[in-house]
């Protein structure tokens, strides 16, 4: 696996692909890999005949206080997991390479990113786009990998790459849980034992909720009588913007707080015929 840890080289790399008619496939990370960002490396050889990853801990989408210095930080494993799957390349940019100007969001990221966790982060979608939109300039990918997981950062993000008219396709991958539900995250590792027993019951509760056995109400019930310290939102919504559709929902998504670690999960709810 290549690695590349300037601008310049990343130029040559992806020109001399481009110049033979190849298609190019970027993975965003930030790193602490597990098998979800793997199902994105390999998803993304269906797509293009190169894929090249990048981690970068992307300091505009942490505010104040938040685990920005904490974050698991663990390139060798991560290179191990990538070489495991011959991905094509790693990128590495630095700071300067993506905030040249200093280190601030330009970039706004609209009305999709004010409810659900706009609303509990409010700064987090504009660091996001802000990262998103410079290493779509710099690496000129055409397909794009990210999770459903994230699945409002998704649908953020495939509006602002039809906003600013982007020619590339952002691709969205299903959820990888372990082997009881639980929604692969880098801040999984924050977990106690003890922790996990609860955490594993958000994707439970969730499945609930879109299945129509519980309310919003009482699946949030559910939640705090599990053992979650604090709901952020657990709610059902319309998938493509994230606004609140009482007759037909088609997606429910749930944020929780585990003592200091944050856990988000959603899922597709079927519409009513
Ligand atoms: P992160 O490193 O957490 O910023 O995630 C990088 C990319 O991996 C994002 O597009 C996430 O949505 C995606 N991702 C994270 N966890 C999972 C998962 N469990 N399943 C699928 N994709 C994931």
């Amino acid at each position: 696996m290549k690695k590349i840890e300037n601008i310049a080289l990343l130029n040559d790399y992806v020109s001399s692909y481009r110049e033979k008619g190849k298609l190019v496939a970027l993975v965003p990370t930030m790193g602490a890999l597990h098998a979800g960002h793997v199902k994105l490396v390999e998803e993304a050889k269906n797509y293009a005949d190169i894929v090249i990853t990048y981690i970068f801990v992307n300091p505009t989408q942490f505010a104040e206080g938040e685990d920005l210095d904490t974050y698991p930080r663990t390139l060798e494993a991560d290179i191990e997991k990538l070489e495991a799957v011959d991905c094509d390349a790693l990128w590495l940019p630095s700071v300067q390479d993506i905030y040249p100007n200093g280190v601030e969001a330009n970039i706004q990221a609209g009305e999709i990113a004010k409810p659900l966790e706009g609303a509990n982060r409010p700064h987090f979608f504009n660091g996001v786009v802000s990262v998103l939109a410079r290493m779509f300039v710099l690496s000129a990918p055409d397909v794009v990998m990210m999770g459903e997981k994230d699945f409002q950062q998704l649908q953020v993000v495939k509006k602002m790459v039809a906003d600013k008219k982007f020619p590339l396709e952002i691709i969205g991958v299903e959820t990888a849980r372990d082997e009881n539900g639980l929604a692969l995250s880098s801040r999984n590792a924050y977990l106690s034992e003890a922790e996990y027993k609860i955490a594993i019951q958000l994707n439970k509760i969730l499945k609930q909720l879109a299945d129509n056995e519980l309310s919003e109400v009482e699946a949030t019930q559910a939640l705090i009588e599990a053992g979650f310290d604090k709901v952020d939102y657990c709610t059902h919504r319309e998938a493509e913007n994230l606004c609140p559709n009482p007759k037909n929902p088609d997606r429910v998504l749930a944020a929780a707080w585990l003592g200091q670690t944050r856990l988000i999960d959603n899922m597709a709810m079927k519409r009513k015929t």
